[in-house]
């Protein structure tokens, strides 16, 4: 059942959802050539604890770490480990925090230095689409709307658009209904109503839509080996508009990105 909820519980949801967004600014300036994702993953819990918070997935369905970090050509999910980042990678960095009982999820795929223009172009394709699905989020419109939206843009640059995983409501739980796929059909699924807050999250991947899964039961990757993409975003419904919880702003501030992707979404100084 879908829990709709409160202005008041939307701000406790927009405040662990803010912990994460300067949880990833952080994180930004340490993705470097060298770094171990052991060493960023002690860096997050550390922040995230200093801001009054618990890290969200830290022994969640058993998950050992504060932070999945996926590189190159793993989807989501990947274990920290002490193996250091090479110049060219991607890291998909998801995080998770927990404060007044309610849950921040959201995620960013970094550059470690520089990297191949035709995987730069699969991050820029794969964060386009997250805003083109929650440009759909809207009242009178359903998950389908949202998820045929992302689909068919990722599908027209010739990307995987990944089937197992999806995002999801998010609230008191991290995962919670309905559940929202990132490929889907016009007008079906569940209507969207205001006091909703959804995690949209796309993965997308380079080659083909198949993925594996490590013998370590966790980390996803490509079934083709090739790279892959995640960027995710905690929106509410709010006056029949699509509202962000979460930023990408202490991202951008941080490497002296330039963007004004969220205005759109930004929470409107109109109050009524
Ligand atoms: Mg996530
Ligand atoms: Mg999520």
């Amino acid at each position: 059942m879908v829990k709709i909820k409160s202005p008041e519980e939307i701000e406790l949801i927009r405040e662990s959802a803010q912990i994460v967004s300067k949880t990833l600014g952080m994180l930004a300036k340490a993705i470097q050539p060298g770094v171990t994702t052991i060493k960023l993953d002690k860096l997050a819990e550390e922040f995230i604890h200093d801001h009054g918070a618990k890290p969200g997935f830290l022994g969640l369905y058993d998950f050992p770490n504060t932070l999945c970090v996926s590189p190159n050509e793993q989807v989501v999910h990947g274990i920290p480990n002490d193996s250091p980042l090479k110049e060219g990678d991607i890291l998909s960095v998801d995080c998770g925090a927990l404060k007044n009982g309610f849950y921040g999820d959201h995620a960013y795929t970094f550059e470690v230095g520089e990297v191949d223009p035709a995987v730069k172009k699969l991050l820029e394709v794969t964060k386009a689409s997250l805003y083109i699905g929650i440009a759909q989020f809207r009242q009178k419109n359903r998950v389908g709307d949202l998820s045929h939206a992302i689909q068919s843009y990722t599908e027209s640059f010739g990307y995987g658009v990944v089937r197992e995983l999806v995002g999801h409501g998010l609230g008191r739980k991290m995962h919670e209904s309905p559940e929202i796929p990132n490929y889907g059909k016009k007008g079906h699924g569940k209507k969207f109503v205001n006091g909703m807050v959804i995690a949209i999250e796309p993965m997308t991947n380079k080659g083909t839509k198949d993925i594996k899964q490590l013998k370590d039961g966790w980390t996803i990757k490509t079934a083709d080996g090739k790279p892959s993409a995640h960027f995710e975003h905690n929106v509410a419904l709010i006056n029949g508009k699509p509202e962000l919880l979460s930023t990408f702003d202490y991202i951008y501030e941080a490497l002296e990105i330039v963007s004004n992707e969220e205005n759109p979404f930004r929470k409107s100084s109109l109050k009524s």
